[in-house]
């Protein structure tokens, strides 16, 4: 079995990347949920007892064929994000499937692995796509209403928005 390697794509290009696949999968993030996104695609995800890290959070067994674990008690908000996060390792590490592999969960700004990054920045352009958080943004929402409108934590947005400078 190959290993799951990163991309190696540079952060705005996996932002843009991550923008596109929503479009292509007609996600909506100010209507639909990521939830969906994932079972249409073929995933599972099974609620278990709450983790932080665990070793096997995403099993990526063959195409349209993977299985997410997610802790029941987290906020939606919360899994939301790690939701697209693992869909950032199906879709760039996994090869949409064609790479099988199990992936861990390190908590978020713990890890210094491109892997986890590269899944984080996939998330963030994938949920909170560039053009529409800063329509969104110029229209007099700060930062708590953004959190709201795109469904994710308000560190999340924080670090959108600085991302984007705005
Ligand atoms: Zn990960």
């Amino acid at each position: 079995m190959s290993p799951n390697l990163p991309s190696g794509y540079s952060k705005s290009s996996i932002d843009s990347f991550a923008e596109e696949i929503g479009k292509y999968l007609n996600f909506n993030p100010l209507k639909d949920s990521i939830e969906n996104v994932i079972k249409q695609l073929g995933g599972k995800i099974e609620y278990v007892e709450d983790i932080v890290v665990t070793e096997g959070s995403m099993e990526v067994k063959s195409s349209k064929d993977f299985l997410i674990k997610l802790p029941q008690t987290a906020l939606t908000e919360k899994n939301n994000f790690t939701l697209a996060h693992e869909l950032g390792h199906y879709v760039l590490h996994a090869k949409a499937g064609k790479i099988p592999g199990v992936f861990s969960r390190p908590l978020i700004g713990s890890t210094t692995d491109r892997l986890e990054w590269e899944a984080n920045w996939f998330a963030a352009g994938f949920l909170m796509p560039h053009g529409l958080f800063e329509k969104m943004h110029k229209q007099g929402n700060d930062l708590w209403a953004l959190a709201e409108i795109f469904k994710v934590s308000y560190k999340a947005a924080e670090v959108r928005s600085q991302f984007l400078n705005l």
